[in-house]
């Protein structure tokens, strides 16, 4: 193998399509405390096993890879990352590498109340939050039995150890969505979260399927519009999303729409699951396993031109309005 060359690291990770990876969304764990119908089927077991999981060493040594190639934002995300043993530790890891300068966190906040002080410490200090309805009863319904109020305390601790931005997802859903927006989005209001919508992806499992629940963003928008001048945000995010200020407000609101118009074009990302597969498109199956080579002592070279070689195949979009029914993975598995 030759020898790669990393030595103006800037933009290292160029793909075919003029895309530069800046961003990598880093699994800690496919478990998760809640079961969300569009994200992981009721009464799923077929957890990768313990002896698979990359270790705090092996995911920090990828990471360290990734930071000398260019990339310097990352997330940590899971299934439920707070689920993970000791994850304030691996953030104190991941935060002190050369080259990353953003280390951010996606949880449910369950268990956030009890973790955020440590994992501020670690130097985590973007978090966003799932919440996809304030009503209890459904939010149980939604995510399999879980409990409203230990995200909201979860949030409420966040906000107090100084977390900022504190962005919360709402994933679009018809039968929920329009009874639910409104309260959310002035609980966002009142507490200075940025509110983003986010369309439903044909990622769950058959039968109560997410796809079933696809319903557009432009409808929210739509309905939004009624009671709310929006003005073009000043947010960019550095993601997918679209932002607009209310009117007479700070207070912004971001669209997500990998669906009705997907945003492949600007992709400047690729995924590690926890058990060391690269994904380079969330909608597709283009990969590249780590882990072998990893356990097999791979020189940083050798990992650092593997990872090159495999931005070299990353796929140019994918395809989930003109194949819904082709669930490639579960987004647990993937790292969501
Ligand atoms: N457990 C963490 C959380 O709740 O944020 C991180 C992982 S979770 C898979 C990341 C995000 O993916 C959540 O905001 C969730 O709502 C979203 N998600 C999962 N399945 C989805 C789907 N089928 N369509 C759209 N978003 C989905």
């Amino acid at each position: 193998m030759t020898t790669p060359d990393t030595s103006h690291h800037r933009n290292a990770l160029v793909d075919p399509f003029g895309r530069t990876i800046e961003y990598l969304r880093l699994s800690v764990t496919d478990k998760c405390n809640l079961r969300c119908f569009y994200c992981l089927p009721k009464g799923f077991k077929d957890f990768e096993t313990p002896a698979n999981w990359l270790t705090f060493d092996e995911i920090e040594r990828v990471a360290a890879a990734f930071g000398e190639l260019g990339v310097h934002r990352i997330r940590l995300t899971g299934g439920e990352p707070l689920v993970r043993k000791d994850l304030p530790d691996l953030a104190r890891r991941i935060s002190n590498l050369p080259g990353i300068d953003d280390l951010s966190l996606s949880t449910n906040a369950t268990l956030l109340e009890q973790q955020a002080e440590a994992l501020y410490a670690g130097g985590i200090r973007r978090i966003n939050v799932s919440l996809d309805t304030m009503n209890a009863e459904q939010f149980s319904d939604i995510t399999g039995g879980g409990r409203l109020d230990e995200v909201l305390r979860g949030l409420d601790k966040a906000r107090q150890v100084g977390f900022s931005p504190i962005k919360i997802n709402m994933v679009v859903m018809k039968d929920t969505c329009l009874d639910d927006y409104q309260r959310i989005l002035e609980y966002c209001m009142q507490n200075n979260f940025t509110l983003r919508f986010i369309e439903t992806m044909p990622m769950g499992a058959p039968g109560r399927d997410a796809s079933d629940q696809y319903m557009s963003i432009e409808v929210v928008r739509e309905s939004l519009e009624k009671s709310y001048n929006l003005l073009p945000g000043l947010m960019t995010g550095g993601g997918p999303a679209r932002y607009y200020r209310i009117d007479g407000s700070d207070f912004e609101v971001g669209f997500i729409t990998p669906i009705s118009q997907h945003f492949c074009e600007s992709c400047n990302r690729v995924r590690l699951s926890v058990d060391g597969t690269i994904y380079l498109c969330l909608g597709q199956d283009d990969k590249l396993e780590l882990r072998p080579l990893l356990r097999d002592g791979i020189s940083d070279d050798g990992l650092k031109q593997a990872i090159i070689d495999a931005i070299a195949r990353k796929p140019e979009r994918h395809e989930f309005k003109d194949k819904p029914s082709q669930v490639v993975r579960l987004m647990s598995m993937t790292g969501g």
